[in-house]
């Protein structure tokens, strides 16, 4: 009998990456002590207090103007995402940490950029895998007892009996499937894309849930890419024949340190730079997965500067890069004008 699962469909049911990794994976019990060993001896940079992670507050508008696309970063991989008439969030979180339990793990160095309660209505909402940074089941309880029913959630293959158990009901895809989210300005179009990643939140579901990225067509022709989380992997370039070119990316940069741990799993902001590129190089570049908790040992400040550095270095239009601060809004006008950033 021939096997017509495609290649990251494993055979014991699990996900896997269906390709060679540049580096080697090394996620295994003994690299986990190697790294809390070399911890003991580093000195690792303090967590930075809130006040060198300055805060853009204000009020969220309620829905972008027609055409319009705008974009703010609440923290980590969160954002608002307002456009073709509707409120979306990414990988939504509001929680302190970024942890299994609230009493103890990664507590976030900045409040959410968008207090929970200024959130205007939600209308979908974007997850990307399931690690504790990302999907967190006490924001999805919010979500669902402040926006009902009436809330869109999307996540790869492998979700749906989690949210069963929060009592949310999700649309699951596979890479290279997708979804209509219908809106006032037209359907938009959500396409479940590659990412290198894996995923856990229990002892016993190792890569029992797919990771995914996303491309959205938005009514109108615009296109918005938002990268999950990711190590660097030459899928990026397909992503962007097939779907691009996009005129926004959310793409990480952060939780790069150690390299030989964290590599295949997290882009550093060269690779980010490069991930950008083969997706087709243009449009503005948002960095997320960075400044909000800690989970690796770089500096949680050092990852925009390196990445401003590349950027530099590389020659690229500074008009193309958006380093948000929390709560910062990032407004796509109408085609032809140029991007301005509230504060
Ligand atoms: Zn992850
Ligand atoms: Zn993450």
């Amino acid at each position: 009998m021939t096997d017509t699962r495609p290649p990251h469909h494993g055979p014991d049911g699990r996900f896997r990456i269906p390709w060679p990794l540049d580096a080697p994976e090394r996620r295994s019990a003994g690299s986990l002590l190697r790294w809390y060993w070399e911890r003991m001896h580093r000195k690792l940079a303090p967590d930075p207090t809130s006040e060198l992670l300055p805060l853009a507050p204000h009020a969220a508008a309620p829905r972008a103007a027609p055409g319009e696309i705008r974009a703010t970063w609440v923290g980590h991989s969160t954002f608002l995402l307002q456009a073709g008439g509707l409120n979306l969030v990414t990988d939504p979180h509001w929680s302190r940490r970024a942890s299994p339990t609230q009493l103890l793990g990664p507590a976030r160095f900045q409040v959410p950029g968008i207090a929970f309660d200024e959130l205007p209505p939600l209308d979908a909402v974007l997850v990307s895998h399931d690690h504790c940074d990302h999907l967190d089941p006490g924001t999805v309880r919010r979500i669902r007892d402040r926006f009902g029913a009436g809330v869109r959630w999307i996540a790869p293959l492998g979700h749906r009996d989690w949210f069963r158990g929060l009592r949310v009901e999700v649309t699951e895809l596979d890479w290279w499937e997708e979804t209509e989210v219908g809106g006032p300005e037209g359907a938009v179009r959500v396409v479940c894309t590659p990412a290198q990643h894996w995923s856990r939140r229990t002892v016993r579901d190792m890569n029992a849930r797919l990771w995914a990225s996303y491309a959205l067509h938005l009514p109108g022709g615009r296109r918005v890419y938002f990268g999950g989380d990711s190590g660097y992997f030459a899928g990026y370039r397909e992503i962007g024949e097939r779907l691009g070119p996009f005129d926004l990316s959310f793409i990480p940069i952060g939780a790069y340190d150690p390299p030989w741990l964290m590599a295949p799993a997290h882009l550093d902001p060269q690779e980010a730079v490069r991930a950008w590129r083969d997706l087709g190089g243009r449009g503005a570049f948002v960095p997320m997965h960075w400044g909000t908790f800690r989970l690796s040992d770089e500096d949680p400040l050092e990852p925009p500067v390196r990445l401003r550095a590349v950027w530099e270095a590389e020659g690229l239009p500074s008009a193309d890069l958006h380093v948000l601060r929390h709560g910062e809004t990032l407004v796509l006008p109408l085609r032809g004008s140029a991007s301005l950033r509230e504060t």
